[in-house]
């Protein structure tokens, strides 16, 4: 278990899995760089944001809940959990100003087509882990829903995806304590990184430091 002060953001989770680097360029030397692909997620998490509560039919929606599990060592806030009425005889939570017994289904936004992302399902499984440990109860699915085909898709949390979002928030946590940026790995997924005008993964990848490639480029 993680002290409060311990607890680091769910999304740092995904930048680790997608690049252990990025994550420490953002946490650990506060680096960020917006660019169009940001801005159209921020834009989407806003709409998100705003905290507001629906009713429509078996089913509620919450948005902008906060989070946190000491477990994982995780804290964030939530774009949507959908609550879904289940049989009065299953085992689910109470919600307020409601009857019965419902599961929570966490949604969370991001930008762009429909397609897997492994960085995605994970930061979606920490989010059903913060809430099966927050409401006592099991958070079997939850979906990601992609801004640009205004799509969603499923995701269930196996014991593979529960066993690899532990081992990422351990790992982020690791890193963090470790306190040193790893060197740049040049690879596809670069050119789709907002840092990588700051990161320069093609010129100080191996051996090449960033302070030699500015001196070299200076001489
Ligand atoms: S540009 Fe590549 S190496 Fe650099 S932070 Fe982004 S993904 Fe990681």
């Amino acid at each position: 278990m993680y002290p409060e002060d311990d607890l680091l953001p769910l999304s740092a989770v995904a930048d680790f899995v997608f690049c252990p680097r990025r994550a420490a360029l953002h946490r650990l030397e506060q680096v960020w760089q917006e660019n169009a692909a940001t801005a159209e997620g921020h834009a989407l998490h806003a709409r998100a944001d705003s905290g507001a509560v629906e009713s429509r039919g078996d089913l509620r929606i919450a948005r902008a809940l906060l989070l946190r599990s000491l477990r994982l060592g995780l804290t964030g806030k939530t774009d949507i959990v959908e609550f879904h009425r289940l049989p009065e005889c299953a085992a689910g939570v109470k919600l307020p100003y409601a009857s019965g017994v419902w599961r929570p289904f966490p949604v969370e936004y991001k930008r762009g087509i429909l397609r897997h992302e492994e960085a995605y399902a994970v930061q979606l499984c920490a989010q059903a882990i913060c809430l099966e440990e927050m409401l006592q109860t099991t958070v079997p699915e939850g979906a990601l829903f992609y801004g640009l085909s205004k799509r969603r898709l499923d995701v269930t949390f196996t014991e593979n995806l529960r066993r690899a979002t532990d081992e990422a928030a351990a790992g982020l946590h690791e890193l963090i304590a470790f306190g040193k940026t790893p060197p740049p790995i040049y690879e596809k997924k670069c050119t789709k990184c907002s840092l990588f005008d700051l990161c320069l993964p093609k010129t100080t990848s191996g051996k090449r430091s960033a302070v030699r490639y500015l001196a070299e480029a200076l001489a």
